[in-house]
C-alpha cells in the first residue's frame, strides 16, 4: 500500500526545485496532486512528468488570498476534502543589506510571499481539515529562520515567522487531528540558489559550496522531499508543531 493512496495533496511552488521534487514524490507514492505556482508553463511541464492520474496544475499567486481560498474550496468540494498541504512557494529576494539599509519594498515582498502565502493556504485548508477531523500541513521554512547568517534579514525573519506560524497553527488545529510541521532546508541546489552556484562556479569556489555543514556538501531537492513526505504521512502521526532541519548538520554546530 502506497502511503498517499486516495490522498489529495496540494503543493505550492511546485514548478521548480523542492516543490517539484515533493510533488513527484507524493505522486510516486499514490497521491492525487494539485500543483500550484505562478509560473504556468513550468507548472504544466511538471504536471506532464508525474506518475499516476488525476493531478492538476493551477496557476495562482500565493499572495492572492481570494484566489487561494477559492482554489482550496474548489479542491475540497471536487475531491471531498484535502489531506495534505505543502506550503513551499517562496522567494529569497537577494537583499543582503544590513538592517539599517534595507529596501522596505523588498522586505514586504518577501514577507508577502513567504509568510502570507503560507498563512493563506493554512487558513483556507485548515477550515476543511478541521471539519474533516484530519489533515497534515508541511511548511518549507529554512535554516535561515533558525540561525542568523544563512540569508538576508528579510528572508530570515520571514522564515522564522513561518516556523512560529507552524507552531501556533499546530496548537490551533491539533484538537481536530490536524498536524502542522515544517522542514528547514540548508543549502539546496534549485532555481532559487542558482545565482549562488553560478557565482561560485565562475569564481572557482564551487568546491566550497555546502562546506558550512557537517556532511560537507549541499543538498538535493529530493532529500527535502523525503522529509516533507515523511511529515505529511501517517508515519509522523504523533508529530506536530515541529520544525525539522534537513541541512546536512548546518544547525548542529
Ligand atoms: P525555486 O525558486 O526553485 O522554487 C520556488 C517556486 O516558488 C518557484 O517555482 C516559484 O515560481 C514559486 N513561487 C515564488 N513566488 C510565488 C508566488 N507568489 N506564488 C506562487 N508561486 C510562487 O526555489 P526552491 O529552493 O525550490 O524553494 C522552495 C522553498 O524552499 C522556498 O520556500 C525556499 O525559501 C525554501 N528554501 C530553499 C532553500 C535552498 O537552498 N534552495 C533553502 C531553504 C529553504
Amino acid at each position: 500500500m502506497k502511503r498517499f493512496e486516495k490522498k489529495v495533496v496540494i503543493v505550492t511552488g511546485a514548478a521548480s526545485g523542492i516543490g517539484r521534487a515533493a510533488a513527484t514524490r507524493f505522486a510516486d507514492e499514490g497521491a492525487t496532486v494539485v500543483l500550484v505556482d505562478r509560473e504556468e508553463d513550468a507548472l504544466q511541464a511538471v504536471l506532464g512528468e508525474l506518475t499516476g492520474n488525476g493531478h492538476e496544475a493551477v496557476a495562482v499567486d500565493v499572495r492572492d488570498e481570494p484566489a487561494v481560498t477559492a482554489l482550496v474550496d474548489r479542491i475540497a468540494e471536487t475531491h471531498g476534502g484535502i489531506d495534505v498541504v505543502c506550503n513551499n512557494a517562496g522567494i529569497a529576494g537577494g537583499d543582503y543589506a544590513p538592517v539599517t539599509e534595507n529596501d522596505l519594498q523588498n522586505w514586504r515582498d518577501i514577507v508577502d510571499v513567504n509568510l502570507f502565502g503560507t498563512m493563506h493556504f493554512t487558513r483556507a485548508a485548515g477550515r476543511h481539515m478541521r471539519e474533516a477531523g484530519a489533515g497534515a500541513i508541511v511548511n518549507t521554512a529554512s535554516v535561515a529562520g533558525v540561525r542568523s547568517g544563512a540569508g538576508g534579514n528579510a528572508y530570515s525573519a520571514s522564515k522564522a515567522a513561518v516556523i512560529n506560524l507552524t507552531q501556533t497553527s499546530a496548537c490551533d488545529l491539533g484538537q481536530y487531528n490536524v498536524r502542522v510541521n515544517a522542514v528547514c532546508p540548508g543549502l539546496i541546489k534549485t532555481g532559487m540558489t542558482k545565482p549562488v552556484f553560478d557565482y561560485a562556479e565562475a569564481n572557482d569556489k564551487a568546491h566550497k559550496l555546502g562546506t558550512r555543514c557537517e556532511l560537507r556538501r549541499f543538498g538535493r531537492p529530493e532529500e527535502i522531499a523525503a522529509a516533507i513526505t515523511f511529515l505529511a504521512s501517517d508515519d509522523a502521526s504523533y508529530i506536530t508543531g515541529q520544525f525539522l532541519p534537513v541541512d546536512g548538520g548546518n544547525t548542529a554546530s
